[in-house]
This record gives C-alpha cells, structure tokens and sequence, in this order.
C-alpha cells in the first residue's frame, strides 16, 4: 500500500515511509518483519516530531481488537492499536479502570505508552507504568513476552518503538471508579509558588492553564475519585477560593473561545472514571490539529523555580502559545520514562501551528530550563541543540544495550533515535 499522503495529527510532519504494512495476524508480521530491512510501527499519529519516521511502517488495526480481561489477576491484555477511549468504554462496561488517562482518549495505547504519555497527579504515575506485559516482534521476527519478572521490561515499556513492533499489551487494572471535576479560575501565582504541594494536593489530579503573563493562573482543573478523595476535594477547592480563585460556574474550555462541548463534565457531576479524566471527549476532537506541542518534565523540587524562570519568558512566549498546562506525575522506574527517578511536574506547551517560530524559540526555553536538567517529553517538540537529552537518563547506557541486543542492525533505527537517543555524541561532532 502507498503512503505517499500520510500525516501526523497535527499535520506538521509528512511521514516519509513509502510502504505500508498491515498485517491482519502477528503471524503476518512476524513475516513482514524478518523480511523488512528497515521499518518501523505507527500508532494513532498525535506525536509532533519525526519519531515515527522509517522507510515502511506497520499499522496494526487490520485484525479485531484484543480486550482480555483477567479479572483474577486484575489485568487486561489488550492489542497494541487500541485506544485509550475504546478500552476504557470496554474496561468499565466489565466494572474496571484504568490508574489515569491522558488528556486527550485518542490515543493508541502501544504508541502512547512508547513514548512516556501521563496524566496529572501526585500519586499516578503514566500510562506505561501499568504495563505488566510485552508481546513485541523483535529483527528477527521472533515474537517475544516480557513479563514484569523479566529485568528487561522496565526497559522495554517506554521503548520509543526501538526494540521491534509490540503487538499486545497487559495492563494493570481496578475496580470501576467514579470521579467528580471542577474547575477553579483565577488562582494567585502567589498562592501556587508558596505552595505549590497543597495546590497540586487538592485533588487526585490537578492541571494548571496558564499562559503565563500576570498575577493570575487562569484556570485550576481538578480530578478526584468520589469513594476515597471527596474530603480531600471539597477542603481543596474551598482553600482555593479562600486563596482568591473563583469556582468555574459554567463548564469552560482550556483555550479562550474553545467550544466547552468538547470537554468533559465538570461542575462537581459525579460520573465513570473514563468521561472524567481526559479533559476532552471521545466523540470530539478538541482542536481537529490546529496546534503544535512541547513538554518539559523537572524534579518537583524544582518546579516552583522552573515556572519562575518560564513566567520570566511569558512575552517571548506570548506570540506562539495558545496555552500551557502544568501537571504532576508520580515518579516510576521505567528507563526511558520522563519521570524516571523522580516525582516530576510536567511543564507543557501548546503552540498555534507556526512551526518555524515555535522551533526558533525552543532552544531558549531549554536554556532556561537546562538547570533542573528538564526531559523533553519524546513525542512533542524539543530542540536538543547541544545534544544533552540522552544525559538526563541514568539508564540510559543501559537502554542502548538493550537496542544493540535485540536490534543489532538497526531495523527498527531511524534518524530522530540517533540524534537524541542511540548516538547523540557522535552526531553533535557531525559524524
Ligand atoms: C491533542 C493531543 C493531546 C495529547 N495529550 C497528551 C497528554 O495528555 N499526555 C501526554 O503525555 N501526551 C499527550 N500527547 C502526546 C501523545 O500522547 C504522544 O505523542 C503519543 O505517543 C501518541 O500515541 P500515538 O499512538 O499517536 O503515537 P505515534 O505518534 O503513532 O507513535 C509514537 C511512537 O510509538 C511507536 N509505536 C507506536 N505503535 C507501536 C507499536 N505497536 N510497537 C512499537 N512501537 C510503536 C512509534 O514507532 C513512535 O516511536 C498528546 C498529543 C496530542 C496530539
């Protein structure tokens, strides 16, 4: 098949693959793999950069989707396409859940977990850190499990698509969780830097939009599960407003003028985990591509300093960004994952679609932010100039073994793994 008009999400990238795979049975691709010299897999496209890019690549929604629940083991093996919207409709129709989702249920699940994708809250950690299972066709078209009794999987989760084509996935699950949304406006930054754990502690999840400029945050989104944080909720929500924010009285939309029918319920309605915690809905697209993304993940210790030092930029940032969104990941031992290590917080950037602007400013925003040692989230936008990303990974050696091990030729290698991952060095000094 052609691919000669395929593009990301957003519309940024054309992906240069001239072949397309999609093989109705693992079988099959076991077969398209052993006999490809190079190719790479395709999730749902909503990554902004060249990550994807290969030569062939390999779509993996020609075959019914895998939704096995194991509910003695409180698991779900579910095939690599999936996505987030679809098995969460499915999980809670059986009485599961997932931990957290991101904010958008587009997603597929094997690209978004290869790539570090989260949510927001103090105690969750991302997506990839429910993955208790890896089926992945590796160079040689072997078809290989991981299980968490295996060392290599919190290698292999957040793979960045370097170490073969995963074909299913088991992830952790729970019983079926209700969650109630509300939405603060006009918080004090002054409130937020003096103490940014109890805003961020007021709710399971909380996400900050902000652009930045003036005194004011200008919306607070607040997540909690109904069982177990109404306390927590409730006394959060009313510091908020003792702090000088207002309670959202209608539903509102992150971006100034967006169309609210997009968003999930808020007002404090109480509904399934799944329609609460993305912000958009799964029947809408939130902004059908017009936007472009970046992300910096720092040490929560660090984050009041680091928003300090990117408010000091807001009138560089004023001309290309829509709106930013400040949330907490819970830190996990995956090698690869942005919060590796640490309890981070997320400092992202949604940019209107100008994407030589947004590239010329990057590198002095990670300037700025070089001294918390800030990882780029992998499927965003991001400048490395000096070629410092692989740096911030302290298993980072590891991993490439790992490349090396399993992929020795470089099948699944493309130009985006050299530059920032495989080889940065070498590439830094033009080699
Ligand atoms: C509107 C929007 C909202 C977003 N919201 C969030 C958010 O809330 N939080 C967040 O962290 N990120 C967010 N993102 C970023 C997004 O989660 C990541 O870009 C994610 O990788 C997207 O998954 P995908 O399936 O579209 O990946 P793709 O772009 O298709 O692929 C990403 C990587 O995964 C690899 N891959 C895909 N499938 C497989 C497979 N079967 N086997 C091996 N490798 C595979 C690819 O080769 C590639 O390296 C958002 C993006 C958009 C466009």
């Amino acid at each position: 098949m052609s691919a000669d008009t395929l593009r990301n999400w957003a519309g940024n990238h054309a992906y240069p693959a001239t072949v397309v795979h999609r093989p109705a049975t693992v079988a099959q691709l076991q077969e398209v793999v052993a006999a490809s010299p190079r190719l790479r897999a395709l999730g749902s496209g909503h990554c902004f950069n060249d990550i994807v890019d290969a030569p062939a690549l390999v779509v993996l929604d020609g075959s019914p989707p895998l939704l096995e629940i194991n509910p003695g083991g409180r698991t779900v093996r579910v095939s690599a396409g999936v996505r987030y919207g679809a098995l969460a409709a499915h999980l809670h129709a059986q009485g599961w859940a997932l931990h957290n989702l991101a904010s958008l249920p587009h997603l597929s699940v094997a690209g978004a977990v290869a790539t570090g994708t989260h949510g927001s809250g103090d105690r969750l950690a991302g997506l990839a850190s429910a993955v208790a299972g890896l089926e992945v066709v590796t160079a040689d078209g072997s078809l290989l499990t991981l299980t968490r009794e295996d060392a290599e999987l919190a290698g292999a989760v957040v793979g960045l698509g370097a170490l073969g084509i995963v074909t299913a996935l088991t992830l952790d699950v729970e019983p079926t969780y209700d969650v109630v949304q509300q939405v603060h406006t006009g918080l004090p930054w002054s409130a937020v830097l003096e103490d940014l754990a109890a805003v961020f502690g007021s709710a399971d999840s909380v996400s900050l939009f902000t652009d930045w400029n003036g005194p004011l945050v200008a919306q607070v989104w607040r997540k909690s599960r109904v069982a177990t944080s109404d306390t927590r909720h409730r006394e959060g929500g009313a510091r908020l407003t003792a702090q000088g924010a207002r309670a959202a009285a209608a539903e509102v939309h992150p971006l100034h003028g967006g169309d609210v029918a997009s968003t999930t319920a808020q007002r404090g309605v109480a509904g399934p985990w799944h329609e609460r915690l993305p912000h958009f809905r799964m029947e809408f697209m939130p902004s059908a591509g017009q936007e472009l993304q970046s992300e910096y993940f720092v040490d929560r210790q660090d984050a009041a300093a680091a928003i300090d030092a990117v408010r000091a930029l807001a009138g560089r940032l004023a001309p290309v960004l829509l709106v930013s969104e400040v949330r907490t990941v819970a830190a996990d031992d995956l090698w690869l994952s942005m919060a590796y290590g640490r309890n981070s917080v997320g400092l992202h950037f949604t940019w209107k679609p100008l994407q030589a602007e947004v590239e010329a400013l990057l590198p002095t925003l990670e300037e700025t932010l070089a001294p918390f040692v800030a990882r780029p989230h992998w499927g965003k936008l991001f400048a490395d100039v000096d070629r410092s990303v692989a740096g911030c990974y302290p298993r980072m050696d590891d991993f490439r073994a790992l490349v090396a091990r399993w992929d020795p030729e470089a099948k699944f290698g493309n130009d985006f793994l050299d530059r920032h991952v495989l080889h940065p060095r070498q590439r830094a000094r033009g080699e």
